[in-house]
């Protein structure tokens, strides 16, 4: 089957997973996670940070009370906001497998609700290096979103609001808008929504390590694949590297790599013109002054390891040497894929990100250009009229990447 063709089969029969389906080469389980993290979430009065049993009060530091939604209650507490809390993740299996002790991570994109673009990822890395593949959603994203915020009537009227509210937005559409009125609101949830996505993923990981899931040998050895935004969270687990978990782990990331400020993400999938100000105006530009108002912010920032590492990564000046350094360090474990027509994470925004400022970082960033239409958010489009090109433009990426991916014996 070629890549259109398993895409197509893959969406269709992912929709309706029970416990368990197959496909061809794969097995695809569904499996059920609980978020410990979500109480680092805005939404109550009290925190405490186990590892230096600090107790924080709430530090809202920042909140825009003009963002209103008229008929959704769009500004339920995070904490409250059960999809986040209990949600499923998938493990894709080469079929017949009963334990895998190979893994690869993947992370998704921004905005994402729904597998179907990873699935055929998933199956070729399945496929070529045999391993499991864990499909792990990020925080308020795919199956830990309220359905709301994917309804398409309510959302259109929301984005009808928002216009009038915002005479000049930019690509307000009923696809982003319940992530934009967010976001806006407060823009520290992109912080914390960050490092939650990021303390479930070492709790899944030790859950596997202690042998708590049964399709996970205990001694399992994995790498990490990440596309777009889900760059972040990987570069952030691999860098920090939890109880050196991570040593020996590879990364890979397509389509991402570069800093928060040198990303275009206003598109009519991902986030509208108002909200990339106010993430602009607070993660980029002044995020230092409400540090000095929010004790838990700042406390995360200077005493934790991977919320430095996610602040180092939302401007490209800031700490810049630090930041290089992990580059450096990590340098032969990294490999990124980049399209040359990807206008919301350019590829010469990679290189500058991870090769360094003075080209001194020797990552393999490696960018390719299709002869057909695509874009950042499909680079191998599903229902082109040059589906044969796609199939072998997706094959010659995706060898590459299983090729470096592969761990060996
Ligand atoms: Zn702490």
């Amino acid at each position: 089957m070629s890549y259109t063709e398993d895409y197509k089969v893959l969406k269709k029969i992912f929709s309706s997973i029970d416990d368990k389906l197959s496909y061809g080469s794969i097995d695809i389980y569904k499996k059920e996670f609980d978020s410990l993290a979500y109480k680092l979430l805005p939404g109550v009065t009290k925190y405490h940070c186990e590892k230096h049993d600090i107790e924080f009060s709430s530090g809202e530091s920042y909140q825009d009370d003009k963002v209103g939604a008229k008929d959704i209650d769009f500004n339920k507490e995070d904490t409250e906001i059960e999809e986040n809390k209990h949600f499923n993740y998938f493990i894709v299996m080469p079929s017949g497998l009963k334990k895998a002790s190979k893994l690869t991570f993947l992370f998704h994109g921004f905005n994402e609700k729904d597998w179907s673009k990873y699935l055929p990822w998933a199956k070729s890395i399945c496929d070529t290096c045999g391993h499991a593949v864990i499909l792990f959603p990020i925080a308020f994203h795919m199956d830990r979103a309220p359905k709301l915020w994917s309804d398409k009537r309510a959302m259109f009227k929301e984005s009808i609001d928002r216009k009038k509210r915002y005479p000049n937005i930019v690509n307000s559409t009923l696809s982003n808008v319940a992530i934009s009125m967010r976001l806006q609101e407060k823009p520290q949830r992109f912080m914390w929504s960050g490092l939650q996505s990021y303390y479930d993923v070492i709790d899944l990981i030790e859950l596997f390590k202690k042998g708590k899931v049964d399709l996970i040998d205990p001694n399992f050895k994995f790498n990490l694949f990440a596309y777009s935004i889900g760059g972040f969270l990987a570069q952030i687990l691999k860098y920090s590297n939890y109880k050196n978990y991570f040593s020996n782990s590879k990364l890979c990331l397509i389509c991402s790599g570069a800093v928060f400020n040198r990303l275009s993400p206003v598109t009519k999938f991902i986030l509208d013109s108002e909200t990339n100000i106010s993430l602009y105006y607070y993660l980029v530009e002044h995020i230092d002054v409400f540090m000095k108002k929010d004790n838990m912010m700042r406390h995360f920032i200077n005493e934790h390891k991977e919320a430095k590492l996610l602040y180092e990564m939302m401007n490209f000046t800031r700490l810049r040497e630090d930041r290089e350094s992990y580059n450096l360090k990590y340098a032969k474990q990294i490999y990124a894929v980049t399209f040359k027509k990807d206008h919301v994470i350019p590829s010469y925004e990679i290189r500058n990100a991870l090769q360094g400022a003075y080209r001194n970082i020797p990552i393999n960033v490696e960018e390719f250009d299709f002869p057909y239409e695509y874009g950042h958010e499909v680079p191998f489009p599903y229902d082109s009229k040059d589906s044969d090109l796609v199939d072998k433009a997706y094959s010659l990426v995706f060898d590459k990447i299983c090729k470096f991916l592969t761990i060996e014996e």
